[in-house]
């Protein structure tokens, strides 16, 4: 029964104490809006509230012999006053912030610091940060002692709401982005919205539109929601985060519990990702932020999807003029698209000279089509 009652949210040792005890122990339980990532007994639990790490972070590391915080300059500089209230006396690694650090040198520094500290397999990793400095944390507790344990304290949007399922974790080689890594799930994530008041305005933005596939993907209720709240959601209304985040968590979570090691029904969460990959590559990474090129990978999908029947215009509007209340850009211009669709054979998640392609069926529904990459070049074209 191990791996089944991994996959709870929350254990409770009922063997200590009375029942008043346990009764009140579950109350705080269920209080904690958590959602169960199922992967046996790699399972774990992602709290979603705000405020939460002061409390909760004490409490996850508790029976670590020891605890290495990583972190970067930007968070340690808005937030290390939260991680001292958490961890008094825990003296975090601090990385350089940015993608362009997210390198073997990173890890080299964490599995460095980890000598120093004597940190064994009973030991904790937590990894306060954006996505950079949870891959890069990630990737050093899967391969120091060939296995330690580690907690997600993500600090962005898109570390919230994409980088804290599934266990993808990694380095870049070069420019080859996410070339080394493990997949490695984390004990714990605490996603504490209250940190995310001082993110940069561009990446928060930015990550809306993953949420909005999610929404696409597996949560018709998220899409009204944000559509309902989509002022309160970009001047980051704490209650509002707090729902995003805890859908979109949800809907990666069954997605990745039944396929964890991507053989094929994850794909789904491509949807949006094959145009918008092919346009953050062919402008060198530098005119589109990842989440702006999914925004216009996902206004190109609704448009190959009209076309080829599976996606309504109706639905393709809502989308577009949702993407467009949230700040994110849907205007493919033609030069920019032409070039990106030449390379979309590199995409390496094609086959052959076919490629899976995810489509909106409806609203929570997508519909995947092995298509013709030729085939897919003339119905992603502007005219
Ligand atoms: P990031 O980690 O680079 O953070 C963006 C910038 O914001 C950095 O300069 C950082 O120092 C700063 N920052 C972070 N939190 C802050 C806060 N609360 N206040 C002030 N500044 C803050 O970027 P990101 O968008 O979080 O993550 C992108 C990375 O995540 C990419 O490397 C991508 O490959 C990875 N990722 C991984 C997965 C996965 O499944 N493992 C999923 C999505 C993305």
């Amino acid at each position: 029964r191990r791996p089944a009652y991994a996959e709870a949210h929350a254990r409770v040792d009922t063997g200590r104490g009375d029942v008043d005890l346990s009764a009140r122990t579950v109350q705080a339980a269920w209080n904690r809006r958590a959602i169960a990532v199922a992967a046996g007994e790699r399972s774990y639990a992602i709290e979603v509230g705000s405020a939460i790490v002061r409390d909760r972070l004490g409490v996850l590391t508790a029976e670590a012999t020891k605890t290495l915080v990583v972190t970067d300059r930007n968070v340690l500089a808005a937030h290390g006053s939260t991680l001292a209230a958490a961890l008094p006396g825990a003296e975090p690694l601090e990385l350089e912030p940015g993608e362009q650090h997210k390198t073997p040198r990173a890890l080299e520094q964490i599995w460095r610091a980890a000598l120093a500290h004597d940190l064994d397999r009973e030991s904790t990793l937590v990894a306060f940060g954006g996505g950079v400095v949870s891959d890069i944390t990630g990737f050093a507790a899967a391969t120091w002692m060939r296995g330690t344990r580690w907690l997600a304290v993500p600090t962005t949007l898109l570390a919230m709401v994409d980088a804290s399922v599934g266990g993808k974790t990694a380095v870049d080689l070069d420019d080859s982005k996410n070339s080394v890594g493990a997949f490695w799930q984390p004990a714990g994530v605490l996603c504490d919205i209250a940190l995310l008041s001082t993110e940069p305005q561009r990446g928060f933005v930015s990550a809306l539109s993953e949420v909005v596939k999610t929404a696409l993907i597996g949560d018709p209720e998220l899409l009204d929601l944000l559509e309902a709240r989509a002022d309160a959601v970009v001047a980051r209304d704490p209650s509002s985060l707090i729902e995003i985040v805890l859908r979109s968590v949800a809907v990666k979570a069954r997605i990745v519990s039944l396929d964890e090691r991507e053989s094929g029904l994850r794909r789904v969460l491509n949807l949006g990702h094959t145009i918008g990959h092919a346009l953050e590559a062919s402008t060198g990474y530098r005119c589109y932020t990842h989440g702006e090129a999914v925004s216009l990978g996902l206004v190109a999908a609704l448009q190959v999807g009209q076309r080829l029947g599976v996606t309504s215009h109706p639905t393709s509007e809502r989308v577009r003029g949702l993407l467009m209340r949230l700040g994110l850009p849907v205007e493919l211009r033609a030069n920019g698209l032409d070039d990106a669709l030449a390379i979309l054979g590199r995409d390496k998640k094609r086959q052959g000279t076919y490629i899976h392609f995810v489509m909106v069926s409806a609203p929570g529904r997508v519909e995947t089509q092995l298509l013709p990459l030729e085939q897919l070049r003339r119905l992603a074209q502007l005219n």
